[in-house]
């Protein structure tokens, strides 16, 4: 769609009861089509290897049957327990109904098998992945002449390649200073100075080293190739709200856990900024060095944005008052994809204002109010963080596996590459096939999907990154998330054997996730309570058998003591909870749903889904104050469907 005709969000996706079935397999089928004509009339004179009769052969016949068995059998075990991601009767874990397009390019692409490490394997998907990585640049409101981005497997690596670049970053001063031909750039300099530099000027210092052509001589003494000692790089600054890949990375990149520096979040489980100004300033009083601040936008648990504005303004302060800079990775692999909703279609950011008021006439809820102002700062200060982690494979509605990952400066790639770094982008804009790139030499994987990356530009091209395009997605997901979040608020009373319980919303969402606990009013101890949502998420989930059985699916989280400190405790004290054995206990139960449904499209809609809601969790609230915990799952109402026959028609032609 060149010429924008905006997308009807219904028709992008294969739908709750597979409604577009008719289109979506006709997309397949020309998909396999024109595979098996690209191998055909690939020099037709060359002879069919296997001829009729051969293939009528019985023992030919045999492995043919054979195959569709297996087939059947893997179809019945995905019947049989897979989650319905698809359905509104679903909201949990980052995970939805998937784009069509998205599903179609990705099966496409797969019969071609492309692998992304070099372009030599994927001449084609190589720049689709580049294309993909430049959209998400332009959606942060990056410059795409300076930066870069592409498709990893997940959040997880793009979070890895975000901190090694800053790793290695970090210690290009240090490598100067014991360059007998570089140490004169960084004169004067003692090591605390060298170590607080920030990004723009050490990248300017590595244009020194290559105008000199002592780069790659001083690479070597980088922390790539010298290694660093335990702490030499200082800390890297994370909320409590971190997802763990964080702890992971340090550990791979062997900056060792004790240099992960924890900062409190409020109550809102946002990075309390009082509380890293404290780390901070305490941090360059003791003339430790900082190696990044990481921020996150929309937190696993909670979906909470970081005051990512804040941070940048700190960094500023830091840098005018004491000469200390600092790197900074935004780990948007959650929310990344909501900025989308938050540029016009000519691609500028939106006021807030006008951003509501685009996005109320998108929203299936009227009077919706994402995004708050400080979410609003945040996605918009994005713009001026170095790197981001965003993952496709979750707001971005395509599957698996596919994260991303931008940067705002490509020269930092030069300081993890095995190869000239240029040549990735200037073979993105005019491929040169004598010199093909390796993305391999610039990421942390190896061999990778194609057809990932394929699904993700193909996502991009129908739905924009803008609220016209994509928008009109995030729209659907923010504003049933705030409808929920108001109906919970509000719900009425559940009566059970005597027994009276309510529900209620933990906080106010940042994004599309609402955490949300049911409390029976005769036991409010924090244990009780913990309990009884335990009992609730085992009834709403795979615990308790087939999913496929049940009204009402979500997914749990636990906030403890030890990631999040006092927070938990004061959020249930406010939700009426008694928290006396709050040290006892040490942690929160709540029950965790991502809104990622478009299917629930108006007020009529939503108010009928409301009242099943609150029927299914009647009978969930029954069966727990009678003590029969756990469902009956095996001879359940809802049997899986019957295999169904493989269609009969032979591709022909
Ligand atoms: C999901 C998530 C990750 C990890 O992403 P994967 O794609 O599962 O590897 C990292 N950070 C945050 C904030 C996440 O929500």
């Amino acid at each position: 769609m060149s010429e924008q005709t905006n997308p009807i969000v219904e028709a992008l996706f294969l739908g709750p009861k597979a409604e577009n079935r008719d289109d979506f397999r006709s997309m397949v089928a020309d998909a396999l089509d024109e595979h098996m004509f690209w191998r055909r009339d690939y020099f037709p004179a060359d002879p069919a290897e296997v001829g009729a009769a051969e293939r009528a052969a019985a023992p030919y016949r045999a492995t043919i049957e054979a195959t569709e068995q297996v087939l059947h059998e893997l179809s019945a075990r995905l019947k049989d327990q897979s989650v319905p991601w698809f359905s509104p009767r679903y909201l949990g874990h980052m995970t939805a109904d998937t784009l069509m397009v998205a599903n179609a390019a990705y099966i496409m692409t797969m019969l071609y098998n492309t692998n992304n490490v070099a372009s030599e394997a994927s001449p084609a998907t190589t720049l689709l992945e580049l294309e993909a990585g430049a959209d998400l640049a332009r959606m942060f409101g990056y410059d795409t002449r300076r930066s870069w981005g592409h498709i990893t497997s997940g959040g997880h690596t793009a979070n890895y390649e975000g901190l090694w670049v800053a790793r290695n970053l970090k210690s290009v001063p240090l490598a100067m200073a014991a360059h007998p031909r570089a140490k004169e750039l960084v004169a004067g300099l003692d090591r605390h100075q060298l170590l607080s530099l920030g990004v723009g000027a050490i990248l300017d210092l590595t244009d020194d080293l290559k105008r000199r052509g002592i780069f790659t001589e001083v690479r070597a003494l980088t922390a790539r190739g010298a290694g660093a000692e335990p702490g030499e790089l200082g800390k890297l600054i994370v909320p409590r709200s971190r997802h763990y890949s964080w702890d992971k990375a340090a550990d791979v990149l062997g900056l060792g856990q004790d240099n992960l520096s924890p900062v409190d979040v409020d109550e809102h489980c946002r990075m309390d900024m009082s509380a890293l100004t404290k780390t901070v300033e305490g941090l360059i009083a003791a003339k430790t060095p900082i190696l990044a601040v990481m921020g996150v936008v929309g937190s696993t648990e909670e979906g909470a944005v970081d005051p990512l504005h804040e941070v940048v303004e700190l960094r500023r302060r830091c840098e005018e008052r004491h000469g200390v800079s600092f790197y900074i990775h935004a780990d948007a692999a959650f929310g990344g994809y909501l900025a989308a909703a938050l540029r016009d279609q000519a691609g500028a950011f939106m006021d807030l204002p006008q951003a509501r008021q685009r996005l109320d006439g998108l929203s299936p809820h009227p009077g919706a109010t994402w995004p708050k102002p400080e979410v609003h700062a945040a996605f918009k200060a994005l713009a001026e963080v170095d790197s981001i982690t965003a993952d496709p494979h979750k707001m971005g509605f395509v599957p698996y596996a596919a994260g991303g990952v931008v940067m705002r400066d490509r020269r930092i790639l030069d300081l993890i590459s095995y190869e000239a770094t240029y040549l990735v982008q200037s073979f993105a804009k005019d491929p040169d096939w004598s010199r093909p790139v390796e993305l391999g030499s610039v990421i942390i994987e190896g061999s990778k999907s194609g057809a990932a990356a394929a699904a993700v530009w193909s996502a991009h091209r129908l739905a924009p990154l803008n609220v016209d395009g994509f928008g009109r997605v995030i729209a659907r997901c923010v504003g049933v998330a705030d409808w929920f979040y108001q109906k919970l608020s509000h719900a009425p009373e559940f009566r059970a054997e005597g027994r009276r319980f309510t529900v209620r919303p933990i906080m106010a969402p940042d994004t599309n996730m609402v955490d949300f606990t049911f409390l029976d009013l005769a036991d409010r101890s924090l244990a009780a309570h913990n309990r009884l949502n335990e009992q609730m998420y085992g009834i709403s989930s795979y615990v308790s058998g087939r999913t496929y059985a049940h009204g009402f699916n979500t997914s749990q989280t636990r906030l403890t003591r030890s990631a999040y400190g006092d927070t938990p405790r004061r959020l249930a004290a406010a939700r009426g909870i008694d928290t006396g054995d709050w040290d006892a206990v040490g942690q929160l139960a709540l029950l965790r749903s991502t809104v990622m449904t478009t299917a629930l499209d108006g007020p009529d809609r939503l108010e009928q889904y409301w009242q099943e809601l609150l029927s299914i969790w009647q009978a969930d609230l029954t069966q727990i104050a009678r003590g029969e915990l756990l469902r009956q799952t095996t001879s359940d109402a809802v049997a899986p469907p019957a295999v169904a026959t493989p269609a009969a028609a032979p591709p022909g032609q």
